[in-house]
């Protein structure tokens, strides 16, 4: 233990009154993680109190010399009130209209606290949250001053001004609002910067889980920009920057940025489908993001509908429920764990036997499937081999040079190229173990295991 570590908090005290004029809350701080169910004002209070009575007790033991010098440290720096009585009547002279070090520049900063309540209320009043954080900018210098005072005294156990002024800001701030303070997912953050004397409402991001069925081909996922312009507009796509007319993330984005009132949407999936393949069954698992939403409880039934309306019924939601930043970020993972079971029309160049098409079916049962990414995607995902689980491959032929198939595989897996083959890139392939090249006419994916 150091020298300074084996002082007592009133010998701590004393040091620091000596060394600047402290508030009852601002000495209470510098101890405040020393004690419980208690405040910084009520420690100040209690340490200045029994400073004063131990003045009082050397005055009273003939120690004038001392118990004045004391008297006249707690009724200048101390601002100590108790103290300040006891000087006058001693006729103990005192330093005058000094200032709180810590919290008091023009003014003292938590003097402000009921004015910014009043303003918080006004800036979050058409906002609609269910409950609170609040934070603040402290001013620089003043926390200077704190962590310089407390580095020279040795003090070990203080408070910062920050954490203090938030606290108290909270409170008041929560007995106005009527709703709880929330520390690890808040609705709506208030942040008081007490340099500027200015109050900023920070909205956070709303999440609405759900399954989305795709009932007609030709919409891609997410809004695919004009490759001949990357998005600015050319006349290649009319000048509208993109290559396709709408997309699903749109069909449910908009629609939900418009109802939770927010200025922007992020769409985020379980995966995704070629635009020409059909997403039935219960649909695949969707997280839309909404930002700073102004509202945040709405009809789900009626978001459903207008998903509905406005995409002329090819775009479906179902299950929308609230959902949180997690659950978005694990919808990836999610998507290449799950199984996935998709009906596909094949072409044949040749006509396949019934006993080879059998067989193939068992050489597709439970196997790992090795597929490099193909071709056409490789210029948007890194090329490596990827190893899927195929569960069970059905194929019925329904024309000479028509065969039907299902398949059930795990997530991720590329199913038209497991059909084709993909030039040696997926193996084993449907067109390898038939003999004959296979292509796959038309997708749909029927159902998503999650
Ligand atoms: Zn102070
Ligand atoms: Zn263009």
């Amino acid at each position: 233990m150091s020298e300074a570590e084996d002082r007592t908090v009133l010998e701590q005290a004393t040091r620091l009154l000596q060394a600047h004029a402290l508030c009852d809350r601002c000495l209470g701080r510098l101890f405040g993680w020393l004690g419980t169910d208690t405040t910084n004002v009520e420690r100040g209070r209690a340490i200045k109190l029994v400073l004063t009575m131990d003045a009082d007790l050397k005055l009273r033991a003939g120690d004038r010399e001392q118990g004045m010098s004391m008297l006249s440290l707690l009724a200048g720096p101390g601002m100590f009130q108790p103290a300040r009585i006891r000087a006058e009547r001693e006729s103990i002279d005192y330093v005058h209209g000094t200032t709180c070090y810590l919290c008091y520049l023009d003014d003292c900063v938590f003097d402000r606290i009921p004015g910014t309540v009043e303003k918080a209320l006004d800036i979050s009043r058409d906002v609609e949250f269910g409950n609170f954080l609040v934070g603040s900018i402290p001013i620089p210098i003043l926390a200077e001053r704190q962590d310089e005072l407390a580095g020279a005294q040795e003090i070990l156990h203080a408070e910062t001004l920050k954490s203090d002024f938030n606290r108290e800001f909270g409170k008041i701030l929560q007995r106005e609002l009527k709703k709880p303070v929330e520390f690890a997912k808040p609705d709506i953050v208030i942040v008081y910067d007490m340099e500027k004397d200015s109050l900023a409402l920070q909205i956070n991001p709303l999440f609405v889980s759900g399954r989305y069925r795709k009932l007609a081909r030709g919409i891609p996922q997410s809004l695919w920009s004009c490759g001949e312009c990357n998005g600015k507009g050319c006349d290649a796509c009319n000048n509208t920057g993109r290559k396709y007319s709408d997309s699903i993330s749109e069909y449910v984005g908009i629609p939900a940025k418009e109802a939770f009132q927010g200025t922007r949407f992020k769409f985020h999936a379980a995966g995704r489908e070629d635009i020409d393949v059909l997403m039935l069954g219960s649909g695949r698992p969707f997280v839309v993001e909404i930002s700073e939403p102004q509202v945040r409880n709405i009809d789900f039934h009626s978001l459903t509908e207008r998903v509905k309306a406005d995409s002329e019924g090819k775009i479906e939601v179902s299950g929308l429920a609230p959902s949180d930043r997690a659950s978005a970020q694990h919808l990836k993972e999610q998507a290449s764990r799950n199984i996935k079971e998709y009906h596909a029309l094949i072409s044949t160049e040749s006509e396949v036997d019934e006993q080879i098409l059998a067989k193939a079916m068992e050489q597709l049962r439970d196997i790992e499937l090795s597929q490099r990414t193909p071709n056409r995607v490789k210029h948007r995902r890194s090329d490596l081999v990827r190893i899927k689980h195929i569960y069970e491959v059905q194929l019925d032929k329904r024309d000479t040079h028509v065969i039907e198939g299902t398949f059930k595989v795990q997530g991720g897996t590329y199913v038209k190229e497991l059909i084709s083959g993909d030039n040696g890139r997926t193996t084993p392939s449907l067109a390898e173990l038939l003999g004959t090249p296979c292509t796959c006419s038309e997708l749909t994916v029927t159902a998503i295991h999650s």
